[in-house]
Parts: C-alpha cells; structure tokens; sequence
C-alpha cells in the first residue's frame, strides 16, 4: 500500500520539529558545550563521485561535521567506483570468474541492487557496466557503439549470474561482467553522510550531490526544506517543489550525462534488454526515506517508462515519485499530490 501523506505528514512534520526544538533546547542549556561549541552554520563544495557536492549543516562545531561528511564519501567512492583500480567493485571486476572476498558493505550494497534487479524485473542491473564502457560514460570518450558489439556486451548483463557467498562474505562474477554501482553509490554515500552529521550532533542540514538529496531535520527557521526539483530541459528552471523533513529526494534524468550525435540525445541511463539509452521519460524523481533506495529506484523507474513505473512507485510504501515523460508531462504519486507544488 502506498503511505499517504496528508494528515499524517503533517504530524510527522510537527513531531519532528517539537523533537529538533528540544535538541535545540537541549544544547542552548548545556552550558559547557554552548561555551565551547556555539552552533554554527557550514556550507562547502566539493567535486567527488564525479559530480559537484555542496553540503550545508548547522550545529555545534559545523565545520567538523561537513569535513567529516566529505570524508565518508571519499571513503564511498574509494570503495565503490570501478575506475579506481584498487577499489573493491574493480577487484570482483579485475577477477571476474574468481571468488572475491568483499567488506560486509560491499556485500550489503551488492544485495540491494539484486534486491531492485529483481524488483524491477531487471531494468535495473548492476552487471550493466559492459554496456555503459562501450558508450563511454565516465570515461570521457563517448560514442554510439554498432550493434554487433552492443550484443556482444549484453551477454554480460544479468544480476542473476552473481553469485554471492554470505558466510564467506564473497562474491563472484562470470568472465565479461563488468559491475557498475554507478546507479546507486551516490546514494548510499549520501545516506551515509547524513548519518555522520547526525553523529556529529547537527540539528539542521541539507547534502545535495548531483541530483541526490538529502535533508536533516527541518531549516534554520523551523520550516521545513523547501527542495526543487530542476526542470529536465531548461536548467535554470525548476519543475516542482517538495516539503522535506529528514528525507531523501533522489532524480535522474537524461540531462544530466549526454552526448548528442545527428540530433540524437544519447544518455548514460541504459536499458538493459536493448544496451541503448532508455526512452519514454527524461526526468524520474523518488522521495524515500533512503538515498540508496531512491537512487536505485530513479534509475529503475527510468528504464521500465511511464506505465510500468508509476505501477511499481504505487505498489511500494514509503515511496513517492514524480515521472516527466519525453512531451514533457509531469505524473506526480498519489500520496505526493498534496504536497508538492508544480511550476
Ligand atoms: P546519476 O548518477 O546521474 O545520478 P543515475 O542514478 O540514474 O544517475 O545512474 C546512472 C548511472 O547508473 C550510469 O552512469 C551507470 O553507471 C549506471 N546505470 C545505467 N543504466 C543502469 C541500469 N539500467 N541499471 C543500473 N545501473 C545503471
Ligand atoms: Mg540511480
């Protein structure tokens, strides 16, 4: 059943600003920790994950907070991207054929993106990555490749040829198979971030890395987050916007990587059953209460289209979307409609 917000949002809205007021409150009459560390505000860019990542945090010693939130998600990507040849995802790729000992995170991730492989009945596929080299994306150089090759690389993509070891903690991966976290390790880098500054005692932030967002409790001003979601085809538009408090909203679109060849948009989403980027929708947003899951499900959703997406973000709790199809239409999820305000 899908989660209705109406009322019940609204409670959840007044519950979580009567709990940010007491740890405001909490803090102001802890005298010891006002005199050492008097809440401050912190905003810092970063360029990491192959995108622009700004985070804003507000709290007892910010700039500590936001340091070490970067930190996880240089961590994250060491980990996770496939271009990094000592990250553990270009290790199981390095040895594919062969067993790999992964860390129980890799392992936890792995099991997530079989976990929306088989939800999506395989328009979202880890195992893609074969396919996303011979475009090029992430690489730099891109190119339409012929079909003989597309069907080549194709073979290699299929989840269902993973095989996982759980007691062991290893994982192997058939010959050709290149995995690819790419549709969802920004997201669990920024679930992860969010978790490090409610660590480190921030009471207010928002992380907005390249599409994937994420908010800490309510604003400064006691409000709620106020989220744009941007335009897919005029960039310094915006589509909608959300109230958020602590929760992720996650959008992929076909603007965000691209070439275009003879007047064709070439993106980097990728369906798996033809190896060419997927048509019918530009723009697909989730709001979840995980960026990890919503990053999944933008990609995901992005692939299966109109009909077959919006059947899947209804059937699921929890999970609110908006989905713009190519003539530029906007279909927004029955439990969002109250809250968001479209443009
Ligand atoms: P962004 O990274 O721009 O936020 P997405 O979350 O939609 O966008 O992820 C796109 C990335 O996911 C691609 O660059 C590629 O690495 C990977 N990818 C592309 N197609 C698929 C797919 N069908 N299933 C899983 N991952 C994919
Ligand atoms: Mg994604």
């Amino acid at each position: 059943m899908n989660i209705k917000f109406g009322r019940r949002f609204f409670l959840i809205i007044l519950v979580v600003m009567v709990v940010s007021g007491i740890i405001t409150l909490h803090l102001r009459t802890d005298s010891s920790s006002v005199a050492d560390n008097p809440v401050t505000s912190t905003t810092m860019t970063r360029f990491l994950m192959d995108t622009a990542i700004v985070i804003k945090a507000v709290g007892p010693d910010s700039e500590n907070a936001v340091n070490e939130a970067f930190a996880e998600i240089e961590r994250v990507e060491a980990v996770f991207s496939r271009h990094l040849p000592d990250s553990q995802v270009a290790k199981i790729n390095q040895h594919a054929g062969e067993w790999v000992a992964v860390s129980p995170e890799v392992f936890e991730l792995l099991q997530k993106g079989i976990y929306y492989g088989r939800l999506s009945g395989g328009a979202f596929d880890i195992t893609i990555g074969s396919v996303i080299e011979l475009w090029g994306f992430g690489s730099g150089i891109n190119r339409v490749p012929d079909e003989d090759e597309l069907r080549q690389a194709r073979q290699y993509v299929d989840i269902s040829k993973v095989e996982i070891d759980e007691e062991r903690g290893r994982v192997r991966i058939p010959q050709g198979t290149v995995l690819d976290f790419g549709g969802i390790a920004k997201g669990y880098a920024v679930d992860l971030c969010k978790q490090v500054l409610k660590e480190n005692r921030v009471i207010s932030a928002m992380i907005s890395a390249g599409g994937d967002i994420a908010v800490v409790g309510v604003k400064e001003n006691g409000n709620p987050w106020r989220v744009g979601i941007q335009h897919p085809r005029i960039s310094t538009d915006i589509l909608a916007v959300v109230s958020l408090v602590d929760q992720t909203i996650v959008t992929s679109g076909d603007y965000e990587r691209f070439f275009i060849e003879e007047g064709v948009r070439f993106h980097h989403i990728i369906d798996p059953a033809t190896g060419f980027p997927a048509r019918g929708v530009i723009s697909v947003t989730i709001i979840a209460d995980s960026a990890a899951d919503g990053d999944a499900l933008s990609t995901a959703v992005f692939v299966l289209g109109l009909d077959q997406g919006k059947e899947l973000i209804e059937r699921l709790d929890g999970i609110e979307a908006v989905i713009v199809d190519e003539d530029g239409d906007a279909w927004v999820s029955s439990g969002l409609k109250d809250e968001i305000e479209l443009l």
